[in-house]
């Protein structure tokens, strides 16, 4: 979910200096900014001078500052029309658009399609009535309820996805009925993160890994190694002694985990999650977390907030079906299970 751009600090470090495999050598310098989509943004990446490596975090931190403000759906900007006027326009008029609305809201209904109708960006009627109450139970947990079944339903039938109207010609976005709405939290972070990545590396970066609010994409693999990024998968149980779950190793490609523990609220001691399976109206409660390497993050975002909603058979034939996607599953009681080849993934 998208909120508040608050104010963005780059801070940037050396922390030591390695010979590359070329003739320069190479450095590795850090970066970090806070609260873009929400977040922390980290960069760890190798160049041969600091300065060239400012110059990428902060291509990169402009880039999804914008993204950030084309996807929100909370927020108006003054001169851009982002999600929220398309939403605050529903059933008026169409809203002329960047193409990078256009090209979201195009993924997203192929996402639609793939995933037989799991992530739905249509489904804004009935997230913001979970969103309503979930804020309304943290702020006063003693008189946290639950939304009646009958409001979710009938807001329900305002999620088709036909409903969004697409016109590329004229780069507008009209959403038929008044009383839809969009909602991109569930592949917006990772579709700007794949976005400002390709854009990163067509400029020259050439060994980098990226974290957007733990949403990681590695850009090649670690150029001074010449082996994969290791990138660490939060344990979902904060009692545990270790706070990484598995690390994965990473080459030119994505890790997206969806996990109930991050964001929820509790009515009469039951914990209820941010991601609302189509099928229930309800929180999905199959699994504690589910994690998702795939090429492109967007596809991996996407994909984790899916499969978080499918029963694990269903979601294993899926992710063995799709080429280069793999899957890793933590049930509530601990159980791991993983797709055909998600363990070849992980560093011993
Ligand atoms: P996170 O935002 O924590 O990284 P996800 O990528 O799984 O986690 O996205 C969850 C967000 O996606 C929710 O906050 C909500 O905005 C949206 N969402 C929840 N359920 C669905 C769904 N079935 N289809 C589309 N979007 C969803
Ligand atoms: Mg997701």
């Amino acid at each position: 979910m998208i909120k508040k751009a608050v104010s963005i600090i780059l801070l940037i470090f050396t922390t030591l200096v390695l010979p590359g495999c070329g003739e320069k050598e190479l450095t590795k310098y850090q970066a970090e900014f806070i609260m873009l989509f929400d977040t922390v943004t980290r960069i760890v990446g190798y160049t041969e001078t600091k300065e060239e490596f400012t110059g990428y975090s902060q291509i990169i931190r402009d880039d999804l500052k914008e993204y950030h403000q084309l996807y929100d759906i909370y927020n108006d900007y003054e001169g851009i029309n982002n999600i929220k006027t398309i939403n605050d326009n529903a059933g008026i008029k169409p809203v002329k658009v960047d193409k990078r609305i256009i090209d979201l809201l195009k993924f997203s209904k192929e996402v639609y399609e793939k995933t037989k109708g799991k992530t739905n960006i249509a489904y804004g009627a009935v997230l913001k009535i979970w969103h309503e109450y979930r804020t309304e139970g943290l702020e006063d947990p003693e008189n946290a309820s639950l939304p009646p079944l009958e409001e979710l339903e009938k807001a329900s039938q305002h999620t088709n996805i036909e409903d969004i109207i697409i016109d590329e010609v004229n780069s507008t976005v009209f959403l038929k009925d008044p009383l839809m709405s969009l909602d991109v939290g569930a592949l917006a972070k990772g579709y700007a993160t794949e976005q400002v990545s390709k854009t990163a590396r067509d400029i020259g970066l050439k060994s980098a890994l990226l974290s957007v609010g733990g949403n990681v994409r590695a850009i090649n693999n670690n150029v001074t190694t010449d082996q994969p990024w290791n990138v660490g998968i939060q344990n979902p149980d904060p009692e545990d002694e270790n706070p990484i779950f598995k690390v994965v190793k990473l080459d030119d490609g994505s890790l997206v985990t969806s996990g109930d523990y991050e964001r929820f609220y509790t009515v009469d001691g039951k914990r209820y999650n941010h991601i609302i399976d189509p099928d229930t109206l309800y929180p999905a409660e199959y699994f504690t977390a589910v994690s998702i390497i795939s090429k492109d993050s967007g596809i991996a975002d996407a994909l984790s907030t899916a499969l978080f909603c499918m029963p694990f058979e269903e979601g294993l034939e899926f992710i063995n079906s799709l080429p280069e996607t793999e899957a890793m599953w933590i049930f509530k009681d601990k159980t791991v299970r993983y797709s055909d080849n998600f363990e070849s993934f992980i560093k011993e």
